[in-house]
């Protein structure tokens, strides 16, 4: 385990980073751990840098202090990569690369630790959980627990997923000590959609295919699709999940086209196919029942591709 006040003894210049379209856990870890560290180190200078997150992150404190990679030019004594290896930090990978001391703090079992110091949990439910593992209690505030709650209830699915243990309820058990509105932050930040992003999931299921048996569900979004409705990336969480939920259905498999034209893919599964083996076979990773991978393929070569590795698995 990392000894995270003996490393930031001496540190006068920390920064923070994680995973490229960053997703609530990853947020919530990073935004935690910068709170943490604003709070015990107040005469530190503490730089958080992450892609823009969602607009439902904004009730978390401090994230308007995030900043692009893009415009720093500063070796920091610390460097922490949360919820990824370095490879996905996208800009702030140089940041890391260039830091005195690099921290990496992950639970995705296909990453062997990218830091001087590492913290790698594969049965971990998320990057939150760690980070909360490494903190002095003392110091949790209620922003804090906040953060890291948010972080816990997106990678759990709302302590739903498999990757939900004891140890994890019984930290969420101690955040919610910090009396914030629980109920409100699962609603706003996991549940609720806009009016674009249900009918662009409406789309998509509308015209979602089964495979294998019907045990393979699909469904894609195209690049004009995308602007036609305006849409981000973060507009379309939380589909895959829907078509994994389709009664038979083994496997859920989202895509969406990037403006360079390749393929975004997200695999779910319910409880048996290893997704993230299959997403191994091209390049992605992520964990057993939750990955994702990046193609530079056309749709259909795209999904008769991983279709076949899923069917090893079926
Ligand atoms: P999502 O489908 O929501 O993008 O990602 C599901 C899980 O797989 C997340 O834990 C995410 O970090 C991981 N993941 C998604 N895409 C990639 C990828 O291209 N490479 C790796 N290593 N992990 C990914
Ligand atoms: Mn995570």
């Amino acid at each position: 385990m990392v000894n995270l006040s003996k490393e930031l003894e001496n540190a006068k210049t920390i920064g923070i980073s994680g995973h490229i379209r960053p997703d609530g856990d990853c947020i919530g870890s990073v935004m935690g751990l910068f709170l943490y560290i604003k709070k015990t180190k107040p005469d530190a200078s503490v730089h958080v840098f992450l892609e823009e997150p969602a607009d439902i992150f904004s009730c978390i404190k401090d994230i308007d202090e995030i900043e692009d990679a893009k415009d720093c030019h500063e070796d920091f004594d610390i460097f922490f990569c949360l919820d990824c290896d370095k490879t996905r930090l996208g800009e702030a990978e140089r940041l890391f690369d260039s830091a005195r001391t690099t921290i990496n703090i992950d639970h995705h079992v296909s990453n062997p630790g990218c830091g001087d110091y590492n913290y790698i949990v594969p049965k971990a439910s998320s990057a939150s959980e760690l980070v909360y593992d490494l903190l002095d209690k003392e110091y949790v505030d209620r922003d804090i627990a906040m953060a890291l709650y948010i972080g816990i209830i997106h990678d759990t699915g709302v302590m739903q997923y498999s990757n939900t243990s004891p140890k994890t309820v019984r930290i969420v058990a101690d955040l919610l000590e910090f009396g914030f509105d629980f109920p409100r932050l699962i609603d706003e930040t996991f549940y609720e959609k806009t009016y674009m992003q249900t009918q662009i999931a409406a789309q998509v299921l509308s015209e979602c295919k089964l495979f294998c048996d019907g045990k393979v569900a699909f469904g894609n979004v195209t690049k004009e699709t995308m602007e036609a409705f305006g849409a981000k990336s973060h507009d379309l969480d939380g589909i895959v999940n829907q078509l994994r939920l389709i009664k038979g259905v083994e496997v859920g498999m989202f895509m969406y086209e990037l403006p360079t034209g390749e393929q975004k893919v997200s695999l779910r599964s319910r409880s048996y196919v290893n997704v993230a083996k299959v997403c191994e076979t091209f390049k992605g990773g992520g964990h057993v029942r939750a990955a994702g991978c990046t193609v530079s393929m056309d749709v259909d070569t795209a999904l008769s591709s991983i279709l076949k590795c899923i069917e090893e698995q079926i």
